[in-house]
């Protein structure tokens, strides 16, 4: 089901509001960090610890919670490659970086291309590695695959279409 959803992290619809947890309560847990690191600034820290503890608390408390939802999905997907890596789940770190990766991509692009397909298929092969279940690499590939395709111009209520080859323009399905 995710992979049938990943392609649409491009958007911050859909999955992306799924995946990146409400931004209301996000917000919240981060202006609660932001205090944390404000008052290990005021108690504990000396010299430009210090400073870089007060600058990094001021900018959890104002300025990164008027961030879009876009921004958030960034983070989400930095939180993500980080918990891979503490992990060493290769797997992890690769979707981490695909969702960073899709927050900053215009919608229905590379993530619906053939070298999103490759991409996914290289998390999908690394996740059957440590999970080796029968069929799950087939299953999160065609998954993906088949949400490009539902997404191709020929299907009813589809105004735009993909655009497979991408770098490469030219065809458009
Ligand atoms: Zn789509």
């Amino acid at each position: 089901m995710i992979s049938g959803l990943a392609p649409d992290l491009d958007t911050g619809g859909k999955l992306a509001n799924r995946i990146s947890v409400s931004k209301k309560y996000l917000n919240t847990a981060v202006r609660m960090i932001g205090i944390l690191l404000g008052c290990y600034a005021y108690f504990f820290a000396k010299g430009s610890e210090g400073y870089i503890s007060y600058i990094g608390s001021i900018i959890l408390l104002f300025v990164l919670p008027r961030f879009s939802n876009k921004f958030m999905l960034m983070l989400t997907g930095m939180v993500i490659t980080f918990v891979g890596y503490v992990l060493m789940a290769i797997w992890m770190q690769l979707f981490g970086i695909y969702v960073m990766i899709a927050s900053l991509l215009a919608h229905r692009s590379y993530t619906h291309s053939l070298l999103g397909v490759a991409f996914y298929s290289i998390i999908a092969y690394y996740l059957t590695i440590d999970f080796p279940l029968n069929g799950l690499f087939k299953v999160c590939v065609l998954a993906y695959m088949s949400h490009l395709f539902a997404d191709m111009r020929f299907i009813p209520g589809n105004k735009r279409g993909i655009k497979p080859f991408l770098p490469y323009k030219g065809i458009e399905l």
